[in-house]
């Protein structure tokens, strides 16, 4: 059901494609020391499957680009008292596809990050380098809030980011 994907890149872009679907987190290894697993029962009742649409085109300077969009629910590691902490992941990226690493400089004011084109892209792993890039380097629970997780917790918490995803992850990022 998740099958890995490859596009070529560049026609990917030429030609307005989109992508969309879902992907496990065990999909991705490179990721998976960042997380925490909890009991088959948790990933039963609330799946870490994370929406995705990967979009291809030509922006208005008529550079080939990329967008990468990610939705999802994941569990980090919280770095006060070592459970899970529940994390939104809510990820757009834009990145321009370049023939090599010269032709990136000349965009670095824009502050556009560049991949390099590949006519096999390996979109799995575009989404685990994205993420890897996204997520917080210590992430804690709010003051307070440290605990064992249990399956009360995890359903309040998943309740209180549905409500106000923004909110949970500026919390997450400034504490
Ligand atoms: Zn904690």
């Amino acid at each position: 059901m998740f099958e890995r994907q490859f596009i070529d890149s560049l026609d990917f872009a030429n030609n307005n494609r989109e992508l969309r679907g879902e992907i496990a987190m065990a999909q991705m290894p490179r990721l998976q020391d960042k997380l925490v697993v909890l009991d088959a029962g948790f990933e039963h009742d609330h799946k870490e499957d994370i929406s995705y649409i990967l979009r291809g085109f030509r922006d208005r300077n008529d550079k080939p680009m990329l967008e990468v969009k990610l939705d999802g629910l994941c569990q980090l590691r919280c770095q006060r008292c070592l459970q899970g902490l529940i994390y939104p992941l809510k990820l757009v990226s834009q990145l321009l596809l370049v023939k090599n690493w010269d032709e990136s400089s000349v965009e670095v004011e824009d502050e556009i990050d560049s991949i390099l084109v590949d006519s096999h892209l390996d979109v799995f792993s575009l989404f685990e380098e994205e993420i890897l890039l996204n997520l917080p380097f210590a992430p804690r629970h709010p003051v307070g809030v440290c605990r064992p997780v249990k399956e009360g917790y995890v359903v309040e918490e998943i309740d209180r980011i549905n409500k106000n995803p923004f909110a949970v992850l500026s919390e997450l990022k400034y504490k």
